[in-house]
């Protein structure tokens, strides 16, 4: 049952967790010394690993990156880190609120550097993110959470394909 849906509001496993305070105004515009500062914000050590993949995650802005992506990044500015490592440190940091999980099917996990509230559009022949505004995408009624849950975020992926001819 891999049939595409139209529009896929993920509501993902409630992890409750208190939402980390904004992090964007406090940035010096050093990305090395930001990434620092994030990590310390959200209680992670700044290992030199985390530091590594971090700066390289958060020097470019706001993007949407796969653990192979990364992996691939990091190997081409030689940070020594196996694709294990990279995968365990994206989840990390999404635990921690630095990324957000964008789950666009079942084969792929893109990891959101904007962690802000916002939608996706997801270009489906080119395996491609691109956002919208949370402001653009009103929610209908939500569904009831089960009996001891509450819907932490809804996430809106619009699916996109060329127009034929
Ligand atoms: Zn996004």
């Amino acid at each position: 049952m891999t049939q595409s849906r139209p529009i896929a509001p993920g509501v993902p496993l409630p992890t409750l967790q208190p939402r980390p305070a904004p992090l964007r105004g406090d940035l010096t515009g050093c990305p090395w010394h930001d990434v620092k500062e994030k990590l310390r914000e959200v209680g992670l050590r700044p290992t030199r690993q985390r530091m590594a993949l971090g700066w390289i995650l958060f020097a470019k802005g706001d993007r949407h990156v796969t653990a192979e992506m990364l992996f691939e990044e990091a190997t081409h500015a030689k940070v020594p880190v196996s694709l294990a490592t990279v995968y365990n440190t994206l989840h990390q940091f999404t635990e921690v609120g630095l990324l957000r999980q964008v789950a666009v099917d079942g084969s792929k996990a893109y990891f959101d550097t904007n962690n802000t509230e916002h939608h996706h559009f997801f270009i489906e022949d080119q395996n491609d993110l691109m956002d919208i505004p949370a402001s653009d995408v009103v929610v209908g009624k939500p569904p009831i959470p089960p009996e001891g849950y509450e819907i932490a975020r809804i996430d809106v992926v619009v699916r996109l394909r060329r127009k034929q001819g």
